[in-house]
């Protein structure tokens, strides 16, 4: 038998895998709310086990324990049903597992951290939500841990957390109930909970698989530049979402082919912030680029429109630098975006960034020109790409992007296209693409070191 606590800050349940001790404060619903029952607000994701509208029968964990499950347990649907009055959202799992619940704010989630569980949910599943959820994430948060996002559609309140054991084989469904929150504020318990889940991705303790030690050089060798290259967001943050991928999956994959054209070209040693689908904070993309005296940093990601009606017009790559004001609104709107990556996967709760250090880092990097590197490798790349790859009307740009920030080393940030164009998602889903985008970006970085390549260390 094996005893599964869950120190639950909001509703408070704890389940038993084995079975048999059963005295515990476990909530069991009554019958099916009347939206359970219809089908009209049912939205079910796909699952291999689609949930039914209405909950089924549940049984408590006192009988027969279920054989263990084999290997890790396995996330495999999610869905959300009800209406603003009450909304529902279940997660279908393999097996038991041990969990958190708590909420944030600005803007309101409600974060769900599951340990040990992996997900064969499809990617893109949670874009659109219904009744008080307006989407919702999954993914890998630090070793041993995983995490699902919940965005709500104003402050909501868990009214009901429980994890049932459905069937005989041991699977189990975690379900949440959201109501409407008649107060706006978090409790002080609330507040702690989600600090204490941010301090304890404060690296030391859960530091996302680190890139493989770079490539030393010989003792004699001539020391060749390191690259580093960054694909954006992972694990449970999945950047930008496309009718079929997202964001995460694509700029991993041409960060892959990326790094494979510049190790056989054997001019250069490679680190990636990231090589799997792991959540890395982005202070610490910064301070991996940092150590390694990387001596140039690529960062790769994908835009996507909100406007929906617009999607169809807009698509091609810009290249953006590091700059206090942002060249446009549109960039400056992005950066947000991007910089709100932590925020978003509730790896820390909202800080005011002091504008002192904004301002003392970019006098840095005037003085050591390390910004005038990025510009003129902005321009090279952008000359590069536009021989493969649509460009985006505008495709040198500059905004204020917390990744870029980096006074030591030349900085951009690639956003390849957007994800928001189907036409231009599914070529950015193609390897042909990805690897047409990674020849052109190795053009540029040997165009780059080739008249830069004298000025460094
Ligand atoms: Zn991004």
């Amino acid at each position: 038998m094996r005893l599964l606590t869950s120190s639950l800050i909001i509703a408070s349940a704890i389940a038993f895998a084995g079975g048999g001790l059963a005295a515990l404060p476990w909530r069991v619903l009554g019958p099916a709310p009347a939206w359970a029952q219809g089908s009209t607000h049912v939205k079910t994701m796909p699952t291999t086990t689609p949930p039914a509208p209405a909950p089924k029968p549940r049984s408590e964990t006192k009988s027969p324990a279920p054989p263990a499950p084999v290997g890790p347990v396995v996330a495999d649907g999610a869905s959300v049903s009800g209406d603003r009055s009450l909304t529902r959202m279940a997660v279908e799992l393999t097996g038991p597992v041990e969990y958190q619940v708590f909420r944030l704010q600005a803007p309101d989630r409600v974060v769900i951290d599951i340990s040990n569980v992996e997900f064969t949910i499809p990617p893109a599943t949670g874009r659109n939500g219904i009744g008080l959820v307006t989407s919702f994430r999954f993914g890998a948060f630090a070793p041993g841990r995983a995490r699902v996002v919940i965005e709500t559609d104003g402050s909501v309140q868990v009214e009901a957390t429980r994890l049932i054991r459905e069937g005989s084989r041991g699977r189990h469904r975690l379900e949440l109930d959201f109501i409407p929150a008649s107060t706006a504020g978090l409790s002080e318990s609330e507040i702690a909970a989600a600090r204490e889940s941010a301090a304890r991705l404060r690296l030391s303790d859960a530091t996302p698989p680190s890139p493989p030690p770079a490539a030393k050089p010989a003792p004699d060798a001539p020391r060749v530049p390191l690259i580093m290259i960054d694909p954006g967001h992972g694990g449970v943050d999945s950047g930008a979402r496309g009718a079929i991928g997202v964001e995460k999956d694509i700029v991993l994959a041409v960060g892959r082919e990326l790094e494979r054209a510049l190790l056989a070209s054997g001019k250069y040693r490679v680190l990636m912030t990231r090589s799997s689908d792991a959540f890395v904070p982005l202070e610490q993309r910064i301070r991996l680029s940092r150590e390694h005296e990387a001596q140039l940093f690529i960062s790769l990601h994908a835009d996507s429109l909100e406007a929906r009606e617009l999607a169809h017009a807009i698509r091609g790559a810009t290249i953006y630098t590091l700059s206090q004001s942002a060249s446009d609104e549109r960039a400056r709107k992005l950066a947000d975006k991007e910089n709100a990556a932590d925020l978003l996967a509730g790896a820390h709760l909202p800080t005011e960034v002091s504008q002192d250090d904004v301002k003392s880092i970019l006098f840095d990097l005037m003085a050591r020109e390390t910004n005038g590197l990025a510009l003129n490798f902005r321009q090279i790349a952008a000359k590069r790409l536009r021989g493969s790859i649509q460009l985006s009307r505008d495709p040198q740009r500059s905004a204020n992007f917390l990744v870029l920030r980096q006074s030591e080393t030349p900085a951009v940030l690639i956003e390849l296209g957007y994800i928001s164009n189907t036409e231009e998602e599914k070529q950015m889903l193609s390897q042909e693409w990805q690897r047409k985008v990674a020849a052109s970006i190795t053009a540029a970085i040997n165009d780059f070191f080739a008249t830069s390549g004298s000025i460094f260390r």
